[in-house]
């Protein structure tokens, strides 16, 4: 079967550009499913930004200008397609939002805030209000050493002036919600509690 780069929640689009990641978090819908909304997502290769945008181009036009950058895994973890295919996508007036676990800058080993700028929304998973629960739930392969970058990656995003948000799934309980929402207090970055989708949107 061909490989799903490209599929559409919603009249939005939504970008495939990789299955990995280095977190396997207990609420991930790769535990609960095979896709999204009826697309297979898991990738028997890993895109470049010309297959991105065939395939985006061959499922256009989209009632929503914003395009999202998005699972099956990572978007950072294929990082040339995300920064070609934000660029193009901001070349034809589109809005694009990143879905990121915040740990690009970490795995590359440089902060990568910078290469993102033409990307309008970054979109933080926070996952915890602590170090110890985040790897907790996330199963991080950095372990401890994640929460902290991914909370310099948002700062950093921030930083530059792209519109930064983090966000958490409500299953995480309203006791880690609320030292969630102080820690965004204090770093002036706003906080979206999403729920938590366990069909992976088979409606
Ligand atoms: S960071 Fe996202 S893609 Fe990775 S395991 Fe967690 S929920 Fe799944």
């Amino acid at each position: 079967m061909a490989d799903n780069y490209v599929y559409v929640l919603d009249g939005k689009a939504y970008i495939n550009l990789t299955d990995k990641c280095r977190n396997a978090c207990t609420f991930c819908i790769r535990n609960t499913g095979d896709g999204v909304a009826g697309t297979p997502l898991w990738l028997d290769n890993e895109p470049a930004s010309t297959d991105v945008m065939a395939a985006f181009d061959a499922l256009a036009p989209f009632a929503d200008k914003e395009v999202v950058f998005c699972g099956y895994g990572e978007p950072t973890e294929n990082l040339a397609a995300l920064k070609t295919c934000a660029a193009e996508l901001k070349a034809r007036g589109y809005r694009s939002r990143l879905n990121t676990n915040g740990l690009g800058s970490l795995a590359a080993g440089r902060d990568i805030s910078g290469e993102l700028t033409d990307i309008d929304t970054v979109s933080v998973s926070l996952n915890a209000g602590s170090a110890q629960r985040y790897y907790e739930v996330t199963n991080s392969a950095y372990g401890l050493d994640a929460f902290p970058a991914v909370v310099e990656f948002a700062k950093a995003c921030k930083a530059r002036g792209m519109n930064t948000v983090f966000t958490v799934v409500d299953v995480i309980g309203d006791d880690e919600i609320n030292k969630c929402k102080a820690l965004c207090a204090t770093l002036g970055i706003p906080l979206r509690v999403r729920t938590y989708i366990a069909d992976n949107y088979e409606r």
